[in-house]
């Protein structure tokens, strides 16, 4: 490279960092990973140390963060809160390389002792100083561009892990600096409801918590689950410091301020390199980002007396791991079909080594995600593997979209099943789209027996996970019409099972040939359709025929069946796959009384939702659901607004607590019984007015 190359590259580099830092540290929204980031970093800092000459005072690597937002009052910094200086070289010479340095900065010769460090986690969250006056939190502040940051007191309050008030004798005044960071699993909890709501899903743990600081609105910071580390002292006054830092964070801990458990006090280079081993072994089982271990010079004497550069302490190192984000190419979007039938669009990626492995695919949720996320084959994407969460595609790298590229579309490119070729439907309102062939794909196998051989469908005792996993792995069995085909010897042959229990398991398959039209409906799977919508709808058809050729309106007709259910019912037998097996069934011998439709049952809880909770005194669960039904009513499995009645018994519990807050109509048993007998039919009249919000 020659000076006027170094020249260039320096000012296109400042560029670029300069606009990354601002939607990074500013808008908390980066637009490339980390690691891109970071590589260009490192090429300036490299090109910097080669050109001295082209350093300006302005470049990020002379630096820290960016700019306070303007809205969030400022605050300026007793002491500035740095950077860290990355080591570059994530082999272990990096640690020597940082002992090596520290040693020639303190004078010591190699017939000195090693110096002690004490080794931390480093945290990927965000940085924030707590301002405490005589033990009570008056502020809290980001560390903005090191001089002067935000004043995100409001915010931090909401924070159930940062104390309010320290414990024991607190001095006039400290600033415990440290991390605020949010948990993987609260993380991945907040995105699944972002999806399920249909609502974009954020990034990463890291921006998310940044985000989350630096609202406005302290009511928006509240429902986000965060956390915190403390590892660092700023301003303090009326306080005796500990000599080190490792007693310094004890005396954290004693405050009441959560302190990572995984750190140590270690000697020389040999303790860095074993500490940064054994970490990076364990990186995917904690709860957390990391992006690498710190090493502290122990004795804050030593600390003092090694001072600062520019934007970095020189008695502190970053030791990094592998990125747990990557940029690669998106070269084409398959599908994958669940045990439900759900179809999962899949990523198909060039190859790139992301959290410590090379990853080749990764989830992209499902249509909407793709969609709000605006990913389209072709794109470069931000790919993120961390922990043993399932590396998923985070979003396009928008800038470096060169030319026109088309939208995906599920339906379009996948209109039937990879796995059996049953067409794939996506049902208003929901975000996933499905395999209709429940009863046919070889993906849903196993779900569709044991639903199939249920208790409340055709109860077929024995056949559960175990034989079920057998049945299906060994090629055995493939729909619940094979289940009639089995001999003893088939069953007797699998793993665990003797000729006993063979010939009881036969003997219940042999059984569960005579049923009702209602428990045969429910063990079909239909999607959406449950117990009592498979006893409403067998009441109202009294056949099964017209219900397989039932269109939508018709079904409609049938109480509380809506819109989404009635589709659910038609497009699952518009799959002929599934009435093909129906047909196998009936081949088989499974039969049940046909009749004549009948109008929606009559009695004294005609169209009354029940639910029942606890233990009675005298009636089993069982018998107090038919007794209800004979009644006309229903019984549903949880509270919500449409119930009428709790009927609660002994040990009640949840459900009981819910029905108490909705005001709904609470029961005993002899409750429900005079009731059943018509004698408290009209008290409900108060929760009948709420009851179709
Ligand atoms: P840094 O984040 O690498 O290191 C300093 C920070 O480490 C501190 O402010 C503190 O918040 C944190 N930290 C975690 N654990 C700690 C511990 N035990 N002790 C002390 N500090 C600890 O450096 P930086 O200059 O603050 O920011 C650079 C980082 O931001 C890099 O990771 C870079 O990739 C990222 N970044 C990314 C983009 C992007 O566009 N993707 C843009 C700018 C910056």
């Amino acid at each position: 490279m020659t000076p006027g190359q170094a020249h260039d590259r320096a000012a296109a580099l400042r560029g670029l960092l300069a606009r990354y830092d601002h939607a990074y540290h500013v808008l908390d929204n980066p637009t490339v990973p980390d690691a891109e980031y970071d590589r260009l970093f490192l090429e300036l800092r490299q090109i910097e140390t080669d050109f001295p000459e082209v350093r300006t005072a302005d470049s990020p690597t002379q630096r820290v963060g960016g700019a306070p937002r303007s809205e969030l009052r400022a605050v300026r910094h007793d002491v500035p809160m740095l950077s860290i200086y990355t080591e570059t070289d994530k082999s272990e010479q990096g640690a020597r390389a940082f002992d090596a340095r520290v040693r020639k900065a303190l004078g010591l010769s190699s017939e000195d002792a090693p110096v002690e460090y004490a080794v931390e986690l480093k945290f990927d969250g965000l940085a924030i100083g707590l301002r405490y006056e005589n033990g009570v939190l008056v502020r809290a502040a980001t560390r903005g561009d090191g001089e002067t940051g935000e004043d995100v007191t409001h915010n931090v309050r909401t924070i159930r892990q940062i104390p309010l008030r320290l414990s024991g004798a607190a001095p006039a005044l400290i600033e415990v600096r440290g991390e605020i960071y949010m948990r993987r699993d609260d993380f991945e909890k907040l995105n699944q409801a972002q999806r399920e709501a249909g609502a974009k899903s954020f990034v990463n743990p890291r921006n998310t918590a940044a985000g989350a600081v630096r609202q406005l609105d302290p009511a928006i910071a509240a429902r986000r689950p965060l956390s915190f580390f403390a590892y660092g002292l700023g301003a303090r006054a009326g306080w005796s410091v500990p000599t080190s830092h490792s007693t310094m964070l004890d005396a954290f801990a004693a405050f009441g301020f959560p302190v990572c458990a995984h750190r140590r006090v270690v000697n020389g280079p040999d303790g860095l390199i074993a500490f940064h081993a054994e970490i990076e072994a364990m990186r995917n089982s904690l709860p957390y980002d990391i992006d690498g271990v710190v090493y502290k010079v122990n004795s804050l004497a030593l600390q003092e007396q090694l001072g600062f550069v520019s934007r970095e302490p020189r008695w502190a190192v970053a030791h990094k791991y592998p990125a747990q984000e990557e940029i690669t190419r998106l070269t084409g979007i398959e599908v994958q079909v669940g045990r439900t039938g759900a179809i999962t669009p899949v990523a198909r990626l060039e190859p790139v080594f992301v959290g410590g492995v090379t990853v080749t695919n990764a989830t992209l949720h499902n249509q909407g995600e793709i969609d709000r996320k605006d990913v389209r084959i072709g794109d470069w994407v931000i790919v993120r593997r961390a922990g043993d969460v399932i590396p998923e595609v985070v979003g396009p790298v928008l800038e470096r979209r060169s030319e026109e590229l088309a939208r995906f579309d599920l339906l379009a490119s996948f209109p039937t099943c990879p796995v059996c070729g049953s067409h794939v439907v996506r049902v208003e309102g929901e975000a996933v789209a499905r395999c209709t062939g429940g009863l046919f794909c070889p993906a849903q196998r196993k779900q569709a027996l044991l639903h199939f051989a249920g208790r409340r469908a055709l109860d077929i005792e024995g056949l559960g996970d175990k034989v079920v996993d057998q049945l299906v792995d060994n090629a055995i069995v493939k729909t619940p019409a094979d289940l009639y085909k089995l001999g003893v010897l088939a069953l007797a042959n699998l793993e665990r099972m003797g000729e006993k229990s063979a010939s009881k398991l036969l003997a219940a398959i042999a059984a569960s040939r005579e049923t009702t039209l209602a428990r045969f409906i429910y063990a079909l799977g239909i999607r959406n359709v449950g117990e009592t919508t498979a006893k409403d709808l067998a009441r109202s058809f009294g056949s099964l025929d017209p219900i397989v050729r039932a269109d939508r309106e018709a079904l409609m007709r049938v109480p509380d069946v809506g819109p989404v259910v009635a589709d659910s019912i038609v497009q699952f037998f518009a799959e002929p796959h599934n009435v093909e097996v129906i047909e196998q069934l009936r081949a088989a011998g499974v039969h049940w009384p046909e009749g004549p439709p009948q109008s929606p049952p009559s009695g004294p809880l005609a169209g009354k939702v029940v639910v029942l909770t606890g233990t009675l005194p005298t009636l089993g669960r069982d018998e107090a659901k038919a007794m209800i039904e004979g009644a006309g009513g229903k019984v549903a499995g949880s509270v919500s607004k449409r119930t009428n009645f709790v009927v609660a018994g002994a040990e009640a519990g949840s459900k009981l607590e819910k029905a108490k807050q909705l005001g709904l109509n609470i029961l005993d048993e002899a409750g429900l019984k005079a009731l059943l007998e018509g004698a408290g039919a009209d008290t409900d009249e108060q929760t009948l007015s709420g009851h179709d919000q």
